[in-house]
């Protein structure tokens, strides 16, 4: 099922063509149907039972984890969208789209992260020969975590104002500075690194793309906890540290135009278009058959999650939307993606309010808290608490808010 665009046309009574507009066929063809089949009889064949989404990655391997990775590798499905000759399956960007949707449904978690989606594509692109016989076959093991070295404590949204500097000393590069909310830096073996090769460069040209062993003598990673309270990202220091030549994935200073790689990947982000429904579904059933719940005694509220649930059926739409341009058109989204972005993450923020309303006292509970009830409340108060990021992390609302005003709505730059 997905939008199809296509307008729609009828003979007018004085003969002439009508367009009426574009319609939503949501049919999967016959071929998405069986693939659709195939992947539901996988995952309900193999994924072992009572594995959460967060299993994996920052969550840690647990048991079951490595069982899991396996089959998905013996499908080529760790990395669905690298191509075959690096071990992905090479999945147009429709498969992708059916095989992203069922995989969230079925809550299973996934390996990848910042490993499949933004080491290996720029390696299997930039890389040399012996870079990608190094690297890629390990990403595709599941646990082999690699981590973000780009945002600075000064630079963020502006990223190309970074200032860790690298300065060529024989076969080495020597690097100095500091990187900060570097994702899974704890658990890292690799990072993918940008730093400053050229101060005297335009500062979008003057910018190498590394790869760095964390274990490197001069790395000191220092945790920083998120206000959830979780050790997701840290900062990472960088004091003298030698990275030898042959990690330049790319040519020296080229490296900003590298960090834009992302293969054929499908970007809909349909996975948090289902986990937001999924999210106000799980909140119904608790409000439903819970006492503590506020609902029944306050019509607003009701209203509101009501609210929440159109609000996740229109992320939905906005995911087909995407899919469609790139199916149909065969181009990456430009200021669909950050509307769909924009969109998703604020909505997050607004259903996890939602879930702390409908709770009333019950939302302080933590899942660090003792008992059942903390743990089936505790959800929602990390929910709470971590959604915030979620409109930061990835290019904050208000930079989509600039291209979709520049790019979207052709309004000139302030
Ligand atoms: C949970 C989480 C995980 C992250 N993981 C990683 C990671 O693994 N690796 C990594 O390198 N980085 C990571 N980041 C960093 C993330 O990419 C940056 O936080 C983000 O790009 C914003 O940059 P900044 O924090 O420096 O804020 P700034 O860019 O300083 O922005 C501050 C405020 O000013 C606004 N602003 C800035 N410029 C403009 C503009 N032109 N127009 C309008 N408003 C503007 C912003 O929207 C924001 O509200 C992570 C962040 C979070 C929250």
């Amino acid at each position: 099922m997905y939008l199809r665009l296509a307008s729609r046309t009828r003979i007018s009574d004085n003969g002439s063509t009508l367009v009426l507009g574009d319609h939503m066929d949501y049919r999967d063809t016959s071929d998405e149907a069986a693939f659709r089949e195939e992947v539901r009889e996988f995952i309900k064949n193999e994924a072992p039972k009572g594995m959460g989404r967060g299993e994996g990655g920052f969550g840690g391997f647990g048991e079951g984890w490595k069982a899991w990775v396996k089959k998905l590798a013996d499908r080529r499905w760790v990395a669905p969208a690298w191509p075959e000759e690096y071990g992905g399956a090479g999945m147009s960007v429709m498969e992708q789209f059916i095989f992203n949707w069922e995989m969230a449904e079925a809550r299973v978690p996934r390996p990848g992260g910042i490993a499949t989606g933004f080491a290996g594509p720029t390696l299997i692109v930039h890389g040399t020969e012996d870079q990608k016989q190094k690297y890629l076959p390990e990403i595709l093991d599941g646990e082999t975590i690699w981590c973000q070295g780009y945002s600075e404590p000064g630079s963020g949204s502006d990223l190309a104002s970074l200032q860790t500097r690298a300065i060529r000393d024989g076969d080495d590069y020597v690097v100095n500075g500091q990187k900060i909310w570097t994702s899974g830096g704890h658990l890292a073996k690799w990072m993918i690194l940008l730093a400053r090769t050229d101060p005297e460069a335009p500062k979008h040209r003057g910018i190498t793309y590394f790869v760095v062993d964390m274990k490197s003598p001069g790395v000191t990673v220092r945790p920083l906890m998120n206000m959830a309270y979780n050790h997701e990202f840290n900062e990472v220091f960088f004091e003298d540290v030698r990275i030898p030549k042959e990690n330049i994935i790319g040519e020296e200073n080229r490296g900003w135009y590298l960090a834009q790689t992302t293969l054929s990947f499908e970007r809909s982000n349909i996975g948090g278009a289902v986990g937001a429904r999924q999210g106000v579904e799980d909140l119904v059933k608790l409000a439903r058959s819970n006492p503590v719940s506020k609902l029944s005694s306050n019509l607003s509220l009701r209203h509101e999650l009501v609210d929440r649930m159109v609000e996740a059926s229109v992320a939905t739409q906005m995911s087909l939307k995407i899919i469609s341009i790139q199916a149909k058109e065969g181009v990456a989204p430009g200021h669909e993606a950050s509307v769909a972005k924009m969109y998703g993450t604020e909505l997050n923020q607004r259903i996890a309010r939602t879930a702390i309303k409908v709770l009333g006292m019950h939302g302080q509970l933590d899942t660090k808290n003792e008992g059942v009830d903390a743990s089936t409340y505790g959800r929602y108060k990390y929910q709470y608490l971590r959604s915030i990021a979620n409109t930061i992390e990835g290019g904050t609302s208000e930079i989509q808010r600039n291209i979709i005003a520049t790019r979207g709505l052709g309004l000139p730059r302030a």
